[in-house]
Parts: C-alpha cells; structure tokens; sequence
C-alpha cells in the first residue's frame, strides 16, 4: 500500500516546499505516495488519517496551534521540514512575531533541517520517509568536512569584526581561502549541523548556522561559542548572530 502523507505550511516562505517541487524526485515521490492533504497541489479541504506530516513553517499564531495539534492527531509521524518548523527560522528576528519550532507545541518524529533544506539531504530524506526508514543527520559539525578545514589554525584570540567578508574579498575558489575566523569574520561553522554540502562556503561566505545545532539549543551554543572568541563592541551589540534562526525556548 502506497504511504499516505499531509503537507502543509505555518508562518514560512514556502521555499521548501517550493524547493521539495523542484527536486528530481518530486515526479517519483508522487507516484510512490498517496497525497491527502496539500493545499499547494490539491483541492483536499480535509485532514485525514496519514502515515507521514511535513510541516513547513513556525508557529506564530493561535491558529496554527490548534492545526499543528490536528495534523498531530491524524498522522503516525510527523516530521519539520526546513528550518523555521525546526528551530523556529528566520521570523526568529523579529521583535513582534513569534517563531516557535513545531516541538514547543507536539511530539516531532524527526527533523529536515535547512533554509531550505540542501537538495541532496532533502531528496534522500524524502524517500526514505516513503520506504518507511529513518532519516539519518550527520552527527558531525560544519568544519569537520570543511574544504578549507586544513587551513583553520585555530585560534580563538583573534578579534572577529565583521559577519561577512567584504564583496572585493568574497573568493568563489575555496582552494584558495582559508578558514573564516583566521580572518576575523565570524563562521558558526563549529556549532552547526553538517550535510548542506557547505554551500555558502564554497560560494565565498562563512555558515550562519541555518542547519541548526548538532546537539542542545542553537542559542545557548552561540552563546557558548562567542564566549570562545573576540568579538567586536559592535558585533556584541548584534543581536542577529544570536536570533537568526532561533530563539531559546520560554518556560511556560
Ligand atoms: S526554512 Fe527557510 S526556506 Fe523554509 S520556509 Fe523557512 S525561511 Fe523559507
Ligand atoms: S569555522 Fe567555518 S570556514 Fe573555518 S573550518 Fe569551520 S566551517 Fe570552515
């Protein structure tokens, strides 16, 4: 029997679900599935009984709550799809939305992080979902598989000025960089999940740390990290290193 499998959307851009549309495997994740709810391609107005969830998006309003709870009911696993579902995402900057991940509210069998999340990760996560297997996330961090990892050096004393190179400096050829902090422009390379293939690295700019964290709370391991390192008066005045994709859970 085909899995059965919900989409849906809460407070988000739509660029995964827009991204899991653009996957080669899209064709075949639809023929291999039986779609039961999925206001981008359906007219199904009803959420019934399903074996899978992807959930895009944060919470951010009452509403959503009261979905994400039905959803919940209805589905055997759900999962959080991209960022904003996982650690609350972007919205996470501002200072009147709430942006809450998917687990402040209901039980998540597991997560696809990324904003969005990397092809390659995404693409494999969705079949294995729908051969009934686990996803599987790297354990490591970003400089663990690194292409300039050779050349870090660490060196925490080193005072980091700014959050990206300037546009002269961006370099396409990462044969020819070394690592970003060598150079005083701040990477959360070393507190952040590994698997998108380091993609903005290879462009020339350092990880912001949109696959969120490999273990505990994305904001208590910036915390941590920063506390490692030099920073500038005005990078600590900068509240975006530490909310941009997530803020610490409130007690309730
Ligand atoms: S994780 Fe990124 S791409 Fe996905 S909905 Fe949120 S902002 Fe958009
Ligand atoms: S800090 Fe950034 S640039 Fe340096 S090795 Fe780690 S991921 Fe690569």
């Amino acid at each position: 029997m085909k899995p059965r499998f919900i989409l849906i959307s809460l407070t988000s851009c739509t660029g995964c679900i827009s991204t899991l549309m653009s996957l080669d495997i899209f064709p075949q994740f639809l023929e291999r599935t039986r779609i039961i709810y999925f206001p981008f391609i359906s007219d199904a107005k009803d959420i019934k009984e399903c074996e899978i969830a992807l959930v895009e998006g944060c919470v951010s309003e009452e509403t959503q709550i009261i979905l994400l709870r039905k959803v919940r009911r209805h589905a055997k696993k759900v999962f959080a799809l991209g960022t904003c579902a996982c650690f609350g995402g972007i919205l996470s900057l501002s200072n009147s939305k709430i942006a809450e991940p998917l687990s402040n509210y209901i039980e998540v069998d597991g997560i696809i992080p990324g904003c969005p999340p990397p092809s390659k990760l995404f693409g494999n996560s969705v079949i294995r979902l729908v051969e009934n297997k686990d996803i599987t996330l790297s354990e490591k961090n970003m400089c663990a598989n690194c292409p300039i990892w050779e050349k870090m050096e660490i060196n925490f004393q080193i005072n980091i000025t700014k959050i990206n190179p300037n546009p002269e400096e961006i370099s396409l050829n990462e044969e020819n960089s070394e690592c970003f902090l060598k150079k005083g422009i701040l990477c959360l390379g070393p507190i952040t999940r590994d698997g998108c293939e380091h993609k903005c690295i290879k462009m020339g700019l350092p990880c912001e740390g949109c696959m969120g964290p490999v273990s505990k709370d994305f904001t208590s391991n910036v915390i941590n990290f920063l506390s490692l390192i030099e920073l500038s008066q005005e990078l600590k005045d900068y509240t975006g290193i530490f909310y941009r994709f997530s803020k610490p859970k409130m007690k309730r």
